[in-house]
């Protein structure tokens, strides 16, 4: 499949990993947008938000508590801002399920 973040999974491309189990892997953005630019995704290929199914349950529910384990081993006790883009409108680019942890600096309200 012709799918950046598996192959990514597929170690056919690297990537400065923070996080690895059965289920969900973590690496550090290629072009971070803050000092902390992480991604979280599932090792299954979802194509985003909208394409998770009941299936995909305890899944999701396993990646929030991995979100939550890598922000404490990131020391960002201060918070940070948790994003999924979805489709052209949000902003999308790569069409797999992935979770931005952005951090190491303050937000303001706006989401541009
Ligand atoms: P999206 O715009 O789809 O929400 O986010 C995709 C993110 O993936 C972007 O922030 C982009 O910098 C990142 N990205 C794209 N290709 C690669 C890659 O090959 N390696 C890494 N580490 N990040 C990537
Ligand atoms: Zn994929």
């Amino acid at each position: 499949m012709d799918c950046i973040f598996c192959k990514i999974v597929a170690g056919e491309i690297p990537s400065k990993k923070v996080y690895e189990d059965e289920q969900v892997l973590a690496f550090f953005d290629i072009n971070p947008a803050s000092p902390v630019h992480i991604l979280v995704i599932p090792k299954k290929h979802i194509e985003s938000a909208v394409a998770l199914t009941e299936e995909d349950n305890a899944l999701i529910a396993h990646i929030f508590k991995v979100i939550g384990i890598i922000a404490k081993e990131q020391k960002l006790n201060n918070g940070f801002r948790l994003v999924s883009n979805v489709g052209a409108d949000g902003g999308q680019t790569v069409k797999h399920l992935h979770f931005h942890i952005l951090g190491g600096k303050q937000f303001g309200e706006s989401f541009g």
